[in-house]
């Protein structure tokens, strides 16, 4: 589960992309075609929530 994230630029809702190229999942913009990694966001949810297990 992704949280639902808002374009910097244009506040427009970000939509999930699998890139062709790459291989990965981007959230993109389709207003203005701003463009981020999803899947490096999802890492650092993953790391914030294993720091708080192990206190
Ligand atoms: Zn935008």
């Amino acid at each position: 589960m992704s949280p639902i994230k808002f374009c910097a630029t244009c506040r427009n809702m970000l939509r999930p992309i699998i890139d062709d190229a790459s291989e990965r999942l981007l959230m993109c913009c389709p207003s203005c075609f701003y463009s981020e990694d999803a899947q490096q966001e999802n890492r650092q949810v993953f790391s914030k929530e294993f720091s708080c297990e192990s206190k």
